[in-house]
């Protein structure tokens, strides 16, 4: 294996969480191998800030949590350690191994008929573990104590010309595990990296793959794409690679079939792009809201010229379309009740009713519905006087904006009240 020295890699000690290196020192002096691993090591090639450290060992999670007293083992397709050190969470990971080696049994490994692995907790060596990461540039180890980096699969090579290169087979990875084309997508269009030719040529053939994926880890997988910054190229590239109709069909669906809807998301994520930038709060809701408007405008259309009133076919095509979409990535109740509510204010604005003005202005949603008004307005429709209209009544009232109060649902869980026990029925 390659051993890159200092002078080489030329990382920079002070960009390497501390915590990291005493979980790694630790294991070390336990008599166990112990690396950084993974996106970390990519970031600090690339003279990056790391959003978080991975620690890779050869000590099984139970061995782990018998070193750190802080340590919890989590997950069950792919057991993983969290050890708490200060205010930072480490990932420790034990080496993966091959399925189909030794060490894989039932408990420990299970493939679908499809080639879906279901478990994967089959341990191995260091050279093992680096195959069974995703790409080239994810599997690189770093010793934080003799400052080298291990590069078995030419990953420095690949960072420096700039490809995002899925590890062996692509088709057969992608099989394994389909998110890994969502991953490829999401790093190509943070690192503004092409993609190699085969890592993107098996895209087409295996996006339909994606439907397998359970909805709830689709949706883990959407907040990843969408709110770390990146959204708007990432949009794009998953609009290319026709990966976006694995998550949301419908939507894909209208924002392909109209310049002005795809204009309306894709100002909507350079928005929250530029939020996360700024480190202004950022919520899905609104994402959300904008990325499926295009298909609720769609299907009201369609209800409105059946004759049903504006504001009940934008509620009914609202309910269709989060139903829909949550049969591919399982939206949260917390974040689609927001979106509706996003959705349902549209035609009240439009209206420009002024009696109406306090509860509207005052209204939770007021702010991110005004939000979607303006984008609407930009990407196409004119809406200029309702735009107008409510510009205006924030000026002369600024104090009634958002005022009204939260709901118990949209407290953060740690000030919600708790529900009264009951006593106990002698
Ligand atoms: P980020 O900067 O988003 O944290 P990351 O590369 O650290 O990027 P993680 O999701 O934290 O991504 O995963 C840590 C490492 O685990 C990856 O770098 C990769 O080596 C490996 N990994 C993660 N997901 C997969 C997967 N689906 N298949 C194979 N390897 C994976
Ligand atoms: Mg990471």
């Amino acid at each position: 294996m390659q051993a890159i020295p200092k002078a080489e890699h030329g990382i920079d000690p002070a960009l390497v969480s501390p915590a990291a290196v005493r979980i790694v020192h630790k294991l070390c002096e336990a008599g166990f191998e112990a690396y950084i691993v993974g996106g970390a090591v990519r970031d600090l090639l690339l003279g990056a800030h790391p959003k978080d450290f991975d620690v890779a060992t050869n000590a099984t999670p139970e061995q782990v949590k018998g070193l750190f007293r802080s340590a919890r083992i989590i997950g069950r397709r792919f057991q993983i350690v969290h050890v708490r050190d200060g205010r930072e969470v480490i990932e420790v990971t034990t080496y993966r191994g091959h399925h189909g080696s030794e060490g894989a049994q039932p408990a420990t490994s299970k493939q679908s008929d499809k080639g879906l692995l279901l478990r994967d907790n089959v341990y191995g060596t260091l050279e093992e573990d680096a195959a069974r990461r995703d790409l080239t540039i994810n599997a690189m180890y770093y010793d934080p104590e003799r400052e080298v980096v291990l590069d078995q699969l030419a990953g420095t090579e690949d960072l420096q010309a700039r490809l995002v290169r899925v590890i062996g087979d692509p088709w057969a990875r992608y099989r394994e595990d389909p998110v890994r084309m969502l991953r490829v997508a999401r790093f190509a269009a943070k690192l503004q990296f092409d993609l190699e030719p085969t890592t993107e040529e098996a895209i087409a053939d295996c996006a339909p793959l994606l439907r397998e994926i359970p909805p709830a880890r689709l949706f883990d997988e959407f907040l990843k794409l969408f709110m770390a910054g990146f959204g708007k190229p990432t949009f794009l590239l998953l609009l290319q690679h026709d990966l976006l109709s694995c998550l949301c069909p419908a939507a894909t669906e209208s924002i392909n079939a109209q310049t002005s809807h795809r204009h309306l998301v894709s100002m909507a994520m350079g928005n929250t792009d530029q939020r996360v930038k700024d480190g202004r709060p950022v919520t899905p809701a609104f994402l959300l809201a904008a990325l499926l408007w295009p298909a609720v405008t769609t299907r009201s259309g369609q209800l409105l010229q059946e004759g049903m009133p504006p504001a009940q076919a934008i509620n009914s095509a609202g309910q269709q379309l989060t139903a829909e979409t949550c049969q591919h990535m399982a939206i949260p109740k917390r974040f689609s009740i927001p979106m509706r509510e996003i959705w349902e204010l549209q035609p009240k604005l439009e209206r420009q009713q002024k009696r109406r003005v306090p509860d509207i202005l005052s209204g939770r949603r007021f702010r991110a519905a005004y939000d979607l008004l303006l984008l609407r307005d930009q990407a196409g429709p004119d809406l200029e006087q309702a735009v107008q209209f409510w510009t205006e009544q924030q000026r002369l009232n600024p104090e009634l904006v958002g005022s009204a109060p939260r709901t118990d649902d949209e407290r953060p869980a740690s000030k919600r009240r708790r529900p009264r026990r009951r006593k106990p029925a002698p």
